[in-house]
């Protein structure tokens, strides 16, 4: 875990170098915090402390991690697995901005944050040297009747997808992009790291320490870390440690991938199933909504019906081979928006719940929860998502129902 050792010294040197073509916020000229006097009782002049500690290492976790070290701030990640190794390593990769999936209170983020990808991408690819395949051939999207609210074919649909059948549907095109969310993760992790973000992992937080009515750190199953700034990025499991103040629970997908399909270009939609072409050939099909717990078995049965729905669209899928099947878990929320801003407790932020849409959204939301850090402020609207909004009853009665 040999982030913990460093020489606190070194680590300030190093960020004042890579901070040098950032300049550091006024509001933010945050130092380490090694003064016993200035904090509460357990700090002392041997434990090195982070001015924002993060839980969770997912797209989000990372996202914000950069973003805030790009603001001159600390920061300690702290993961209980694999660094991205959870829900957002089992994500499709669909950038869904004009879906009717999503609450109408999201799609100022959803828009907000599709717009902001390139550069978010160009950004972590230049960082890391890792290409993550972001496209924008556009969605299909194959539905029962007419939707005026979406666009018409640029094209005939037998000249943009010649595979594809929609057996009597009608088809409509959306201007959205997709992102290769393994490789995204990898890209992130890598420029974390290089601007110099400390990643623990193997550790599992176990509790938000509060201090006369404030966080001052967490407690993790090996020891304790000390930060003015806690946020809850954990996902599906953001509810799990104490305080119980942000309520998410699993909803599980299963998902596969096949190779030596058609050449699709296009993602596919329709309300049973979605293809995702990966420029390096795979198709990857999905995926499952269930309430299913923590569980995150793949069963043969449903990777089956899930190819057999994708071969209904694509006929030539039939001669493609599975490459790999594997579930995720969402973190959903009781009203199917994310959890973003500051808990009662002062200095403890959450920024998570993002069910469907975490990768779409991670660009938004490492800005907003920046500024909202950082500035006491913020560009967006985030009052329908606001940690407040839920009772301790309905956290509870939420949780429970895992
Ligand atoms: C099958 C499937 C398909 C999807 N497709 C898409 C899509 O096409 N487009 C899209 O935008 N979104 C999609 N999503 C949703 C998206 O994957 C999630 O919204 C997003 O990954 C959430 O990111 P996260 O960082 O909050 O969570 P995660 O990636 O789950 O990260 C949370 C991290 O916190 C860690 N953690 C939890 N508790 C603790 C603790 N106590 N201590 C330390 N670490 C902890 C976990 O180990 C985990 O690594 C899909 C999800 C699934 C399952």
């Amino acid at each position: 875990m040999g982030c913990c050792q460093r020489n606190p010294d070194s680590s300030r040197t190093n960020r004042a170098r890579n901070d040098k073509s950032e300049g550091i916020h006024s509001n933010c000229d945050f130092k380490l915090s090694t003064n016993a006097s200035d904090s509460s009782a357990f700090y002392n002049d041997s434990v090195k402390t982070w001015d924002i500690i993060i839980v969770g290492g997912g797209i989000i976790g990372l996202s914000l991690a950069i973003s805030l070290r790009k603001r001159g701030a600390s920061v300690l990640v702290l993961e209980k697995g694999e660094p991205g190794r959870e829900a957002s390593h089992a994500a499709a990769g669909m950038l869904a901005d004009h879906g009717d999936e999503f609450p109408p209170a999201l799609a100022p983020l959803a828009r907000a944050s599709a717009r902001m990808y390139p550069e978010f991408v160009h950004e972590i690819q230049d960082e890391s040297g890792i290409k993550v395949d972001l496209r924008d051939a556009g969605t299909i999207l194959l539905h029962e009747g007419a939707r005026e609210s979406h666009g018409a074919l640029p094209a005939p649909l037998s000249e943009l997808e010649p595979a594809l059948d929609c057996a009597g549907r009608s088809a409509s095109y959306l201007k959205e992009r997709s992102v290769n969310p393994r490789l995204l993760l990898g890209a992130a992790l890598k420029a974390a790291r290089h601007r110099e973000v400390d990643i623990s992992s193997g550790a599992e937080v176990t509790e938000v320490l509060v201090d006369n009515g404030a966080a001052c750190g967490v407690q993790t199953t090996k020891t304790t870390y000390h930060a003015k700034v806690v946020v809850n990025c954990a996902g599906a499991w953001a509810g799990q440690f104490p305080p119980m103040s942000v309520p998410t629970r699993p909803v599980k997908g299963q998902i596969l991938s096949v190779i030596g399909g058609p050449p699709l270009r296009h993602v596919v939609r329709t309300p049973e199933v979605y293809l995702v072409p990966r420029s390096d050939g795979p198709i990857v099909i999905g995926g499952t909504l269930e309430e299913a717990g923590y569980d995150k078995h793949v069963l043969p049965e449903t990777i089956q019906r899930l190819l057999q729905l994708a071969t209904s669209l694509v006929p030539s899928l039939a001669k493609a081979q599975i490459h790999e099947a594997w579930a995720g878990l969402r973190p959903d929320t009781a009203d199917k928006l994310p959890i973003l801003g500051e808990t009662l407790i002062g200095g403890y932020y959450a920024a998570t719940g993002h069910f469907r849409d975490g990768i779409l959204l991670a660009p938004i939301t490492a800005q907003v929860m920046t500024e909202l850090i950082l500035d006491k402020a913020c560009s967006q609207d985030l009052s329908p998502f606001s940690p407040a909004r839920f009772s301790t009853t309905q956290a509870k009665n939420f949780l429970q129902a895992v």
